[in-house]
Order: C-alpha cells, then structure tokens, then sequence
C-alpha cells in the first residue's frame, strides 16, 4: 500500500472575541511546551526513547499524581489543571522541536570536530535552542469533540477558564475514505483557521519500468514545460508508439508579462530609494505579489496537467530534467523573470510529482540532453528553422525541425516531447537490444481543437549516433506560431486557458 498526505483547511466562522480565546489558547500551548523543552533539556537521555516511551517519562517528571506525589519539575508550577489531552500534544510539540534541535547541534559538533582535527577553526555558529515559541496548538482528540461538516466543538482556555465552545467550519470538507489526523488552530492575521492532515491509502501504482515493458499499450504523458506561451505542452503516447493525444497549457505570456511589470516596478523604487540596507526586504508587497501569482500558476499548470494524464488513464508521467539555470544578460526585470519562470518550472515538475502520485501515477524524468536537437524518428540531429528561412543550422527557438537524414518535418515542439517520451521507453527497452519504437501513428491535437490530424506511419529508420552537438539544448524550443506543415496543427492559439486571480 502507499500513501498519500495533505492538510484540509477550513475557515473558523467563531464569534469575535473567541479570537481572544484561540490566541490565549496558543499562548498557553507554547508556554508548556517551552516548559517541557526545559524538561528535555534538564534530562537528554529522553530523547533517546520512543515518541511513546519519552512522553511517558516525561510525565512522571512533572505531572502529580497519587502515585507520583512528587514530580521533579511539576507542571502545576507553569499552570494548575491542565487536561491531559493538552499537555500531551504540547509534548509532542516538545519533542519534536528537542529532536530536531539536538540533531542539528550534534552535527554542528561533528563538523567542528573535523575541523579542529585538520587544524581549522569552525566559523559556523552553533545551533541555538528556540527562543521564543510560536507553534500553532494541535488539538488533540479529547479536546474536541462533535465534527461535522460545518460546526466542530473545541475545549479552549480562554485565559482565565477551560471552555467548550462551539464553532462553525466553511471550506473543503474532510473527504470520504481517509484517514484524519488531530486538526491543528492556526492564526492568519486576524482569522483562525482549521487545518487537518489526512492520510490516504491506496495500492501502489506496479513500478515503471514493469509498466512499459510488460504492457505495450501503457500510456504514457510526456510534458515539456516551457517558458513561452504554452506554459506546458503534454502528449499522450502508448508504449509502442502511438501518438493519441495533446495539449497546451498556456498563458505563459500573461504571467510573463505580470512578472516582468513588478519587476519594472521593483528596479524602480530601488533607483529611487537607493542602495538598500543588507538583510532589509525591499518592496515586500511587490515580492508577495509575484510569489503569489507563481505559486498560483504553479498548482494550476501542475493540476491540469495531472488532470490531463488521468483523463486519458496515463500510468506515467515523463519529464526532461530541469538542469541548472542558465544566467541571462540584459535588464533587471528580464533576468529577474528568466530566473523566476525557470523555478516555476521545477515548481511544477514538484507539484505534478505529488498530485499525480496521489492519484496513483508515477512521475519520471529523463536526461534532457538535445531533445530538441534530436530527430524523434531516427534520432539525428535536425535542422531547426524559421518559416522561408533556409532548412539547416540550428535556429533557438525556431518553430520548425528537418531531418535531413529520414526526411522528417514539422513542428520543433511536438518534435520535442516525441524525443521525451521516447527516451523514457528506451531506457526499459535498451537492455532487451530492441529497436526502439518510433512514434508516428496518427495523433488528434489536443481535445479543445477537436481537430483530428492524421499521419502516415513510416517505417523506422535506423539508429544513428546522437552526433556530438556540443551545445546543450537551452530548452526554449517553442514558439506561439501555428505551423502546419502536414504533421501537426500547433494549436497553442487555443490552448487550456488558465484563470488568474491578478488578472
Ligand atoms: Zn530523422
């Protein structure tokens, strides 16, 4: 079995001045489990137990009981009555903050070891304990009580007493067939929040490589993301090589765009004010602004293209490898937006790896090296070129690919993906000393076109070597041009059209 975790968050409907109480609450929570890291602290050995084992000692340490009349640190001191479900998860908090704390300090003290054995000084600080605590309070069962889609009981301290109180729950609800952990109270300016993680358990998908070679009809989707307008352009294949379906993903330039003004607006308020102060966050709400807006597109790029693959029951996602950034010369705003639509970039790979996981599909990625270059046919190294201009060279950029060896042409980004998917089916089937299939069945452009463009298969070529282009594949193989050159409509002219909130 596998699974698969992510956190359900709900608005808390409360009455104003339980906003007080949620606060108080908090504070109360941090103030024991500032308590108990002391606790830990006092005595190490505890970290070297179980979850379960150390919150045992640790309450034996400082909760009275009959049997235990006399704790060493007793909690009483911080507060009397605290409920045990309370004080339990304020442990746990405890705990996890000591275990990471320590881990960080003891490898702290094994690099200064190294360093002192070598003769070197450590110029690294070492690790300090938190000092302030400002953990949102985890509440666990016992301390609430009565959920429901909407309303939820919660026993809070309100500063001076222990209190029920019943609170309304608006946003996505707790979906059938997972499981639930202990919700969390968190604080976003002045709204409280519910946010509850949920487990998931599902069979595991059969690993990739058994996928695409036991079963020539697997269907695979292979993604090229992009830095154009077609944010992503994703291609279903089978196995064996037939092309069924595509689509674009776009808006690239509206997001560019948006970016790149921000940014414009940023260089200038820093020519204004002039040199800005080291550790000082300049134009903090432009920056929130653009962080925004990525993040935004990142799980709606990611979403889609998830979606896409699950509609057409792909087993497998195929991405390039998203090397290293490039540096770009000119203007401040456009490295600025070059470097942001790279990470956005590995943003989506990241978002579509665990949204597909969750649905039980797998995300691999292949070496990214000349797929661009590489003639998905019979793999030598195409001319790519601008529409009128002449059959040969190496445009960047251009829409247009020939091969002069097999006579393949047609659209640079479509070739793109073909090498892409390809490379991850010859991976599995090098070994086997099999021909690799080539892709050229028929293919209907994406389901927004409706369009249906059909093409001969050829018979496959033999396999060159990849040649020895020296230069790597800057990855920017797309164009918003239509070409339609007896291969592919390019239908990036009605791609997916993604709604942002900036606009
Ligand atoms: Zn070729």
């Amino acid at each position: 079995m596998a699974k698969a975790t992510t956190t359900i968050r709900q608005v808390l409907n409360h009455q104003a001045e339980h906003a007080a109480w949620f606060a108080a609450n908090q504070a109360l929570f941090n103030r024991v489990a500032a308590f108990y890291f002391e606790v830990i602290q006092a005595h190490e050995k505890i970290l070297d137990l179980g979850n379960q084992d150390a919150l045992t000692a640790l309450e034996k340490l400082t909760h009275m009981t009959q049997s235990n009349p006399t704790p060493v640190m007793p909690l009483s001191e911080v507060q009397e009555d605290i409920p045990a479900m309370f004080r339990r998860a304020a442990i746990h908090a405890a705990l996890g903050s000591a275990r990471s704390f320590y881990s960080h300090l003891s490898k702290w003290r094994k690099r200064k070891e190294k360093a002192t054995a070598r003769g070197k000084k450590i110029h690294e600080r070492p690790p300090v304990p938190p000092r302030s605590w400002n953990k949102s309070a985890t509440v666990y069962a016992g301390q609430w009580k009565e959920r429901a889609d909407s309303s939820i009981m919660i026993k809070v301290w309100t500063g001076s007493v222990w209190s029920w109180i019943k609170v309304r729950i608006t946003g996505r609800e707790i979906p059938d067939g997972v499981e639930a952990s202990s919700p969390s109270l968190i604080r976003r300016g002045n709204h409280w929040w519910l946010h509850t993680p949920i487990e998931k358990q599902f069979k595991s998908p059969p690993k990739i490589e058994k996928q695409v070679t036991m079963n020539a009809q697997t269907k695979i989707c292979a993604v090229d993301l992009n830095i154009n307008e077609n944010i992503a352009v994703c291609t279903i294949r089978t196995v064996e090589g037939s092309i069924l379906t595509t689509k674009f993903i776009g808006g690239g330039r509206r997001v560019n765009g948006f970016r790149k003004k921000q940014l414009g607006r940023i260089a200038r308020r820093r020519a204004k004010t002039g040199i800005i102060a080291e550790g000082e966050q300049d134009n903090a709400d432009l920056w929130n602004k653009i962080r925004n807006v990525d993040e935004q597109v990142a799980h709606l790029v990611s979403a889609r293209i998830v979606q896409f693959a699950q509609e057409h029951e792909a087993a497998v996602l195929v991405f390039e490898h998203l090397g290293n950034l490039k540096p770009e010369k000119g203007k401040y705003s456009h490295r600025g937006n070059s470097k942001r639509a790279f990470w956005m970039k590995g943003r989506i790979f990241n978002y579509a790896k665990y949204k597909s996981y969750n649905e039980g599909v797998l995300t691999s990625q292949v070496n990214p090296r000349n797929t661009s270059r590489e003639c998905a046919r019979c793999h030598s190294l195409v001319a790519r070129y601008e529409e009128g201009k002449p059959t040969e060279g190496y445009t960047y950029g251009a829409p247009l690919v020939l091969c002069h060896q097999c006579g393949m042409h047609g659209n640079a980004d479509r070739n793109a993906r073909l090498v892409i998917g390809s490379r991850l089916v010859e991976r599995y089937h090098k070994s086997s000393k099999e021909k690799p299939q080539t892709p050229l069945v028929a293919e209907r452009v994406s389901k927004d076109t409706g369009g249906v463009i059909s093409q001969d298969a050829k018979s496959v070529g033999s396999r060159p070597s990849p040649g020895s282009a020296r230069h790597r594949d800057r990855n920017e193989h797309g164009t918003a041009q239509d070409v339609l050159l007896g291969m592919e409509k390019h239908a990036s002219d009605i791609p997916c059209q993604l709604r942002f909130s900036f606009e």
